[in-house]
């Protein structure tokens, strides 16, 4: 009995962490977080503007450049660095969990940060939320900083071998075939 109860107070902590941040973006109001609508959350709404407009041309974008996005995902959009702690966001611009949602953070508020995340939605989308695992990380970072058109001519590494091992592997295989292709990965 008493080892049970040990092994539950030792999982408590963990289970708790790994639903906390997928409950701030499922309820971005209990973290402080203006939402305009099921899809845009903001901590500063006189930014809602520019918010709305980098959300609009990254999704046209990605539809109209990489693959068809089902469901509209929930961007949340953080100008304030308390704002990108309390999402855990450490250095990151910006962070895509599972088909739950997006976080920008305050250096992420520009049109590539914007679709590279939309990219890791679609992928999310198409491969199931584990694939980001299970599948290797040359094809998920690759494509985001490749089709998002990443301005930067050479990233660090391992992300610039990860988008010319991606764009090696899109040049044979075709954006007709991207997704069944990727299943085999
Ligand atoms: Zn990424």
């Amino acid at each position: 009995m008493k080892r049970i109860i040990l092994i539950v107070m030792l999982s408590i902590p963990v289970a708790a962490w790994a639903f906390f941040k997928p409950v701030r973006i499922v309820a971005p109001e209990l973290a402080g977080l203006s939402c305009l609508d099921d899809t845009l959350c903001i901590d500063d709404l006189s930014r809602t503007r520019e918010a709305a407009k980098l959300y609009d041309e990254a999704l046209q974008f990605v539809d109209a450049s990489v693959g068809a996005i089902e469901n509209k995902p929930r961007v949340i959009f953080c100008s304030s660095d308390a704002c990108s702690e309390s999402f855990n966001l450490g250095n990151r611009a910006g962070m895509t969990i599972g088909t739950f949602g997006i976080v920008i953070n305050s250096r992420g508020w520009k049109p590539f940060y914007v679709r590279h995340e939309m990219i890791h939605h679609l992928q999310n989308e198409q491969l199931g939320m584990f694939a980001a695992w299970t599948k290797p990380k040359w094809f998920f970072e690759g494509m985001a900083y490749s089709l998002s058109e990443d301005p930067r001519s050479k990233l660090s590494e391992p992300f610039e071998q990860y988008r010319s091992q991606f764009e090696r592997w899109y040049t044979s295989v075709g954006k007709e075939r991207i997704w069944s292709e990727a299943r085999h990965l």
